[in-house]
């Protein structure tokens, strides 16, 4: 049974019809997600959503905090329960506060949906126009991205190498079938090896023309 977190039942307010436009950026722990939507979210017209940060920002002594670290320590994925209604209730409030400006922004998706059931449910608020897949081939890289990410940021579920592991698995088994929920038109791979600069010129190559159709030149 669900532990009551204090987060509220409510969906987002978007009418089926009025769609968030988004683009998902869906890679495995350390293929450079964090890096690319750091980059990315300084890019007027982009608003960047991570769920991972979030998650993190949440004071880790509330209970929806608790349930957070309970499973985020094991390289578990928090239950989709919990993550699709904070999702939910705090994209609303970035909407309320008008940083995130629906009609302006193309809004960038890092970390969720991260199962087929959190893609389901969210197809009613969003309309997915892009989903870039982030690819690094080389195991060793994405272990020492994670390892020094550990040391710069603190993170506990990237200090273990069980956890890492864990989260590697998970990955393979409940998030990268999320991939096949979309048209392989839809579904462009970037290779994240190499200069951050150049993992965001291929990313851009394929979101500038997609923001060009909608860029109304009043975000920022
Ligand atoms: P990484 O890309 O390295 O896995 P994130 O910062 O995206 O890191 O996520 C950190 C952790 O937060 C995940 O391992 C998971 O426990 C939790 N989390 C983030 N997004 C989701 C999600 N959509 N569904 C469930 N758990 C999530």
């Amino acid at each position: 049974m669900a532990r009551s977190t204090g987060i509220s039942d409510r969906l987002p307010k978007q009418p089926a019809d009025h769609r968030y436009r988004a683009v998902l950026l869906l890679g495995a722990p350390g293929s450079g997600k964090g890096t690319q939507g750091g980059i990315l979210k300084n890019i007027p017209g982009f608003f960047h959503f991570s769920m991972g940060d979030a998650l993190r920002n949440i004071d880790i002594h509330s209970p929806l905090g608790k349930v957070f670290y309970d499973y985020t320590s094991r390289g578990e994925l928090v239950p989709d329960e919990y993550v699709i209604k904070f999702w939910a209730m705090t994209l609303d409030a970035h909407a309320t506060l008008g940083d995130f400006k629906p009609l302006a922004d193309l809004l960038v998706l890092d970390g969720i949906p991260r199962t087929l059931n959190q893609a389901k449910i969210m197809e009613k608020y969003i309309d997915v126009l892009k989903v870039i897949h982030l690819v690094c081939r080389d195991e060793k890289v994405m272990f020492e991205r994670l390892r020094r990410r550990a040391l710069k940021e603190n993170r506990v579920d990237d200090a273990d190498e069980k956890v890492i592991r864990r989260r590697l698995k998970v990955y393979e088994e409940s998030t990268k079938p999320v991939l096949d929920n979309y048209p392989g038109d839809k579904v462009t791979e970037v290779e994240s090896q190499g200069s951050p600069a150049r993992v965001v010129f291929d990313i851009l190559k394929v979101l500038s023309p997609i923001q060009d159709q909608h860029y109304t030149g009043v975000a920022g």
